[in-house]
């Protein structure tokens, strides 16, 4: 048993996950865009809403607020905090499954 080994998992390991990063990213790169439902904006920045906890539920029994991350149309300012906000899909597509019949590319030079 040496280091080496070990070393030489966790380099393939952060290289696997970089990989699977970059495939995950491609795919989310290449779904369709989630529109905005009353204008068909494509971009949102992020806002938030504030909610008032009341002191009756809140865990430490005084009225509270906690900031909620939402998303607000650039175009016509419309929160959009469910996927109800956004627009449908145009065509419902089935569900393809993912594509990676690719095996796992190990390579083992023995030289
Ligand atoms: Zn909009």
């Amino acid at each position: 048993m040496n280091g080496m080994g070990n070393n030489n998992n966790a380099q393939q390991t952060a290289q696997q996950t970089a990989q699977a990063t970059a495939q995950m990213r491609q795919q989310v790169m290449a779904a369709p865009d989630a529109t905005c439902a009353q204008c068909g904006g494509a971009y949102f920045e992020n806002v938030y809403k504030v909610k008032r906890i009341s002191a009756l539920v809140s865990p430490n029994g005084q009225e509270t607020i906690v900031p909620v991350q939402t998303l607000r149309c650039l175009a016509c300012g419309n929160t959009l905090d469910d996927i109800t906000d956004f627009a449908s899909p145009p065509v419902p597509e089935a569900a393809a499954p993912p594509v990676s019949t690719a095996e796992p590319v190990v390579k083992t030079d023995n030289t």
